[in-house]
């Protein structure tokens, strides 16, 4: 039997692994190959029964990409996952795999700009309506809700705003509604547990922090085996009646002997298999690389986050910094019932000359990445209004808390010294 963790430090190096069986092997093999050698006909028809779980095809499971779900399941604690080729697959995946034309569901307003015209733009065109509602007041969320509601999605630590969403409290109204809660946590790994909270899914982009290096696109949805689909079955169609492009299975009684998995095995079996969108094997081994060292990364980008917020809040060129640090009322309250250990490396502020002084100042950084990435091990800037939401409309922008003159920040692991240096040279030059 396989030890099973519980700290994140151990979970990061340990969770899913052990050795290869045949070799002895402590790095996780990169399975750079498409397909896998049944052992004879019967096999081959078991495993395409799902009598049996096994390797068939890589767009729909490989022991690289495996090791990872295990991994990151094990570290938000939930019991599954299933690992994409990119963060916006995973958003897409998350919601569709519960959703049909004619259906909903209820959205916050603070999200990535992609995850915004995914929602606003691309799943209308699917026939699905994302009702959008401000967290700050949860209870929108119930209000919102009817008998077409599939989902609730919001993010735990939303740039630009970087309040806090209000986990525990939607996902309370949720289950008394018997709708499920996903978050997507890209920006608070390891600092956030949101199916301990009561959230019954997470997504991640692991493109960010969970690579930490830079290198590859992927995403990640968690299972969190805690949402009883069958109980309000009328309300989740795709989990509840037969399915016919697999032989009529209900997938939550196809699935019972394996755990309470339905909602990941038919993402896996169904949507990754007709929509395509796997991480690659290389990429997988990426992202363990990075996964190894994720928590003690966490625990540097959020020190030094808090020196550099603390140091904008006293700069005569700064009007205002945004960090969880930095709030006060509900919305400290919000950030410290929701992270433990830290209130991550996403930062933003804003410049008293506006937008001018914020090209300039992007302009004159030698050390920070002017980048469209957040999560890396280097520290990185950008200004959203002119690149990240700029597809979004003024109004949207102001929405989702994007000003003109706004710089998001996202601090790295280098020196303190460094960080704070290069930001000081930067300010002088565009005041
Ligand atoms: N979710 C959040 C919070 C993000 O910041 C991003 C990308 O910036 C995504 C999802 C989408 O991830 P990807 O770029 O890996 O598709």
């Amino acid at each position: 039997m396989p030890v099973t963790y519980t700290n994140p430090e151990t979970i990061a190096l340990h969770a899913g692994w052990r050795a290869d069986p045949t070799t002895g092997s402590v790095a996780v093999p990169i399975h750079q190959t498409t397909s896998f050698q049944f052992q004879d006909t019967g096999h081959a028809q078991r495993l395409f029964a799902l009598q049996e779980l096994g390797n068939i095809y890589t767009r729909i499971m490989n022991p690289t990409v495996d090791v990872l779900e295990q991994r990151v399941a094990a570290l938000e604690g939930g019991v599954a996952a299933l690992a994409l080729g990119s963060g916006q697959a995973a958003t897409t995946f998350s919601v569709m795999n519960l959703c049909q034309a004619g259906d909903n569901i209820v959205s916050s307003t603070d999200l990535y700009g992609g995850t915004w015209n995914l929602f606003a733009n691309t799943l209308k065109q699917f026939g699905v309506e994302v009702r959008f509602v401000d967290p700050a007041d949860p209870e929108g969320f119930a209000r919102a809700t009817d008998a077409k509601t599939r989902c609730y999605y919001a993010e735990t630590l939303p740039n630009p705003k970087l309040q806090v969403f209000p986990i525990a409290e939607v996902a309370a109204i949720g289950r008394k509604l018997g709708v499920p809660l996903i978050m997507d946590n890209t920006a608070a790994p390891v600092l956030c547990k949101p199916l301990a909270l009561g959230a019954a899914v997470v997504m991640h982009s692991t493109t960010k922090f969970i690579g930490g290096h830079g290198t590859s696109i992927g995403g990640i949805v968690v299972d969190g085996g805690n949402f009883d689909w069958e109980a309000h079955a009328e309300r989740f169609p795709t989990l509840n009646t037969p399915d016919p492009s697999y032989h009529g299975a209900v997938w939550t009684q196809a699935v019972k002997p394996l755990g309470p998995i339905a909602y990941i095995i038919r993402m896996r079996t169904c949507l990754l298999r007709d929509l395509g969108a796997p991480m690659a094997p290389m990429n997988a081994f990426l992202f363990l690389q990075g996964m190894e060292t994720l928590p003690l990364r966490m625990e540097r980008h959020c020190a030094n986050a808090l020196k550099v917020a603390a140091h904008l809040a006293k700069h005569p060129a700064v009007a205002r910094v945004i960090h969880p640090s930095l709030m006060e009322g509900e919305w400290k309250r919000r950030a410290d019932a929701a992270l433990k250990g830290g209130y991550g490396s996403l930062m933003g502020f804003e410049l008293k000359g506006g937008a001018e002084a914020g090209r300039k100042f992007i302009e004159a950084l030698k050390m920070f990445y002017h980048v469209a990435n957040i999560g890396d091990a280097r520290s990185l800037a950008i200004h959203p209004a002119t690149t990240t939401h700029s597809q979004l409309t003024v109004e949207e922008q102001a929405k989702t808390g994007v000003t003109p003159g706004y710089v998001r920040l996202s601090i790295g692991i280098e020196h303190i010294d460094d960080i704070i240096a290069d930001l000081d040279q930067a300010l002088a030059a565009a005041s």
